[in-house]
């Protein structure tokens, strides 16, 4: 599937779901907005922390029990690509979510708030309650001091986040006692619990991430990394899923389960994963003492099948039945092991998922050469330097020394960038069919100018 980066709500509308009898009301669906900022306050109001600095959150208190007992456990868990739109392509795949939608809190308004729609920013705004302008994760790559453009979280290194996480500031305040959990597979969850060791009187807290054959990895230096071998547990997953439709060919859907990226992207993978959770929880003793303990979950899978066999597909119906399946198993396990009224949930996505052009109508816009169409046009200086550096889907990267060399302003190479139509980005080739005939549209309905002013196309 393309990039689920872009400005349309389908990509930044999700679910939003808090349940924990006895502690969050069970009030079903409700009209009201929620936003990813709001969920770093409430967990704080849930556990008690009055040490939460005002940001742009705000408590989501019409969920909250009035003098709630406090519970031992806060689970954050996020279906990543699990946004409204893959919900809705996926009508049946979610049953269990569907219970909780009506016994917990859900609301119908949940959004994430704020643009590019991709992982790293949206993680680091669920743990900071701040913006991406203001922590600093903006994206999937972001453009360093040098004028590179990297992972915000190159060598597992959270210092480019630069707020603190609701973790970073409430486990010191309980002197470290709090048990600090991520499990997740890409630093870009880092976003979720903080800076470990390099918060300030931080120790390092649990950063569990799985890489694709199981196994646990990061930066050890920071964080502490429980070791998981993957190997036998993840194979005896695939094994069943192998077995599940009553053929033992080694296949699930018609794809490999040996190789390695299919097994990562398949149920077998969310049920492992499923199976680390709850380990992890037993070993740590999450949740068993009185003093609040936070995990954080991010469940890949289907996000990783929608990029691999697309938003409509059954293989990412499948994937969402299997992680709905891993939710029933949790709800279950903490209600065993921590005990009831004893823990909350809350359950949300970090971005819905991008259909197929064919299927949208839509037409992915060539990056390479629309900054090459914008330097041809506005770039009439020999230096080799480029003024517009990169497009991607987040945005496009301009060196404002080269505005300034050419004489040029961003608003002109924005009203420019209005008239740009599919043909010029086409570059001679042949549209795709389904934009046949319609090679004269615009691209764009309007620029915006460093997210503020706009250039619009009416
Ligand atoms: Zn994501």
């Amino acid at each position: 599937m393309p990039p689920h980066t872009g400005p349309w709500d389908f990509l930044t509308d999700v679910p939003l779901v808090a349940f924990g009898p006895g502690i969050i009301r069970s009030r079903g669906e409700i009209e009201r907005l929620a936003r990813m900022v709001d969920l770093a306050p409430t967990a704080a109001e849930v556990i008690g922390f009055d040490g939460w600095p005002q940001r742009a959150g705000r408590v989501l208190d019409e969920a909250l029990v009035p003098n709630a007992p406090t519970p031992r456990l806060v689970v954050t868990l996020v279906w990543d690509g699990g946004g409204d739109n893959t919900l809705e392509a996926h009508p049946k795949s979610w049953p269990y979510l569907a219970r909780l939608m009506n016994r917990g809190t859900s609301w119908l308004e949940m959004t994430i708030g704020s643009t590019p729609s991709n992982t790293p920013p949206i993680h680091a705004t669920l743990g900071t309650g701040a913006w991406p302008s203001s922590h600093g994760i903006v994206g999937v790559k972001h453009r360093a001091e040098d004028g590179e453009f990297v992972d915000p979280y190159v060598d597992v290194d959270p210092a480019n986040l630069e707020t603190t996480t609701l973790a970073d500031l409430y486990d010191p305040s309980e002197s470290n006692v709090p048990e600090i959990a991520l499990v997740g597979v890409t630093p870009w969850h880092l976003g979720m619990i903080g800076h470990g060791a390099t918060a300030a009187g931080g120790d390092a807290d649990v950063a569990l991430l799985l890489d694709d054959a199981g196994q646990s990895w990061g930066n050890a230096a920071l964080y502490e990394i429980p070791v998981v071998e993957g190997g036998a547990a993840l194979e005896q997953k695939a094994t069943a899923l192998d077995a599940a439709d009553g053929k033992q060919d080694r296949e699930w859907a018609g794809h490999p389960v040996d190789e390695t990226d299919v097994l990562y992207s398949s149920p077998a993978f969310v049920a492992f994963q499923q199976q680390v959770i709850e380990d992890h929880i037993v070993e740590k003793d999450l949740g068993v003492d009185e003093v609040p303990d936070l995990l954080y979950v991010n469940m890949k899978q289907p996000d990783d099948a929608g990029h691999k066999w697309g938003a409509t597909s059954s293989e990412v119906g499948a994937v969402l039945r299997s992680t709905d399946d891993a939710l029933r198993r949790l709800v279950r396990f903490l209600n065993t092991i921590v005990g009831p009224e004893r823990w909350v949930l809350f359950l949300t996505a970090d971005h819905g998922q991008m259909l197929y052009p064919h299927q949208s109508g839509g037409y992915a816009i060539g990056g390479t050469k629309l900054a090459n169409d914008v330097n041809t046009r506005f770039d009439k200086t020999d230096d080799g330097l480029p003024l517009v550096e990169r497009v991607t889907a987040q945005g496009a990267y301009v060196d404002f020394d080269q505005l300034k060399t050419n004489d040029v302003a961003l608003a002109q190479v924005a009203r420019w960038l209005v008239d740009y139509t599919v043909r010029r980005n086409l570059n001679g080739d042949p549209p795709p069919d389904h934009l046949l005939g319609r090679e004269d549209e615009l691209l764009f309905d309007g620029i915006l100018i460093r997210g503020r002013k706009a250039v619009l196309n009416c």
